[in-house]
């Protein structure tokens, strides 16, 4: 079977990190299986779309490392809506309805008052051609209503296994307003259709749209695709994550210093059972996505547990993935440099923090001026290497007496100017030896 599937965001905000979770589902299933991916604009909402926030989804999803191999926009599609909306009506599935929102409120009410479930009585099925003119001529704009079937549509959800919903329980769906303007519910069964979309993967939020969906394809004589609602994000206390809230948005966690594995890991494993773990390659972390290993329950988002999965995707970062980057910031160090501190950083923008200590200057912290000296007069002469920092503190230990933290901790407060950091080993070739010496003479350097 030919893979085809399709993110469908609207762009009125910017995507979130349960959002990523969505997008790289499709993407890397798509990849996987030599398929297609498609970003598709659920922009029929002409008012909220935005044009930056269109763009910036791109802009999210090539960052994450899946670019859409296909982008459509709906708000460029109406003839196909308008014509499937006609080919309903005109098999008697679409019919007009005219209460206000009002009086829909308060026969919900009613029906709730005495403990029937708050359905639409379908009260405009009844209206005859004359009610219609009537209506109408009071000024009254139709809304129009898909006429379900009363029986429960059946399928094998991809995550979720045997699925059904009770279509009978169900208000028959406006798919068009008052003003003529479609809900996201017929254009995305259309393109799902025109597309020729073979799986339908997004989050179980909207799992009783599926079943007025298939109703919907079945309608218009479209075969569904397959169907699988993944669990949904949630912040740490269990609240639903919202583009309109600004919730963990991908462009905020990169602006955060986070790498697009680092977040692509998480939002792919959480929630699975999968343990979450960083996945540099996109082709590995493609293999790992197996619908029915992610889990009903909610799976929530934990910021020390991204933090942590960057921290070791940053650890085993090559040098040329990250030069250009430590270009930009300013940071002349090269691959030893880069070596030398890698594993003390949470983000690759934290190398910042110790160019200085290399470059320079460092207020060097001495508590004792006599060892201090001693450890001087013991610097080896250059070229120094790696192995320079075992020679020189075994010098130093031989000519102080000192061992341990007692050896180690002034060398580190003399040199750096801290009482934490990267291995010396590293930093001390990269410090040299006069910058060395004059900072254990407690010369700022
Ligand atoms: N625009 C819809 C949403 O963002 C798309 C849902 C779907 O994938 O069908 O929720």
């Amino acid at each position: 079977m030919t893979v085809i599937v399709r993110f469908a965001p609207s762009p009125t905000g910017y995507l979130h990190i349960g959002n990523a979770r969505t997008a790289l589902l499709n993407a890397l299933f798509a990849r996987r299986e030599g398929g297609t991916f498609v970003l598709r604009y659920d922009d029929t909402d002409l008012a909220r779309s935005k044009r930056e926030y269109a763009d910036a989804i791109l802009e999210d999803l090539r960052w994450l490392g899946v670019p859409p191999d296909v982008t459509v926009r709906q708000s460029e599609r109406f003839p196909l809506y308008a014509d499937a909306a006609e080919r309903l009506k005109a098999a008697g599935r679409l019919y007009a309805a005219y209460e206000t929102a009002e009086e829909l409120d308060y026969r919900r009410k009613r029906q709730l008052a005495r403990g029937l479930p708050p359905v639409y009585d379908r009260a405009a099925l009844a209206l005859t051609d004359e009610d219609r003119a009537r209506l109408e001529a009071e000024g009254r704009r139709p809304h129009w209503r898909f006429r379900l079937d009363h029986r429960t549509v059946a399928w094998t959800d991809l995550v979720r296994g045997e699925s059904h919903v009770d279509c009978a329980s169900l208000s028959d769906p406006v798919l068009i307003r008052e003003d003529g303007t479609y809900l996201y519910t017929l254009p995305s069964v259309v393109d799902d259709i025109e597309l020729r979309i073979s799986h339908v993967i997004r989050g179980e939020d909207h799992v009783t749209n599926t079943a007025v969906q298939i109703q919907i394809f079945e309608a218009l004589g479209g075969a569904s695709p397959a169907f699988g609602h993944h669990n949904l994000l949630t912040t740490a206390s269990g609240e639903g994550l919202s583009k309109r809230l600004g919730h963990l948005s991908l462009r905020g966690l990169r602006e955060g210093g986070m790498e697009p594995a680092a977040v692509a890991s998480l939002a792919v494993l959480v929630g699975s059972s999968e343990a979450v773990r960083p996945v540099a390659d996109m082709g590995e972390l493609a293999r790992l996505v197996d619908f029915s290993h992610i889990s009903r329950a909610p799976a929530k988002f934990d910021d020390g547990e991204l933090d942590a999965l960057n921290a070791r995707l940053v650890h085993g970062l090559d040098y040329d993935a990250v030069r250009d980057r430590l270009a930009g910031m300013g940071i002349g160090g090269d691959e030893a440099f880069w070596l030398a501190i890698r594993t003390n950083l949470t983000r690759v923008a934290d190398a910042a923090t110790w160019w200085p200590v290399v470059e320079g200057p460092v207020s060097p912290v001495i508590e004792d001026a006599g060892f201090a000296a001693t450890a001087a007069a013991c610097l080896p002469p250059e070229p120094w290497d790696a192995a320079t920092w075992k020679a020189w503190t075994d010098a130093v230990k031989a000519g102080t007496g000192a061992k341990g933290r007692a050896l180690f901790m002034p060398l580190r407060q003399a040199l750096t100017g801290l009482d934490h950091g990267p291995e010396l080993a590293g930093l001390l070739p990269l410090i040299g030896r006069d910058r060395a010496e004059r900072r254990l003479r407690g010369e700022v350097a």
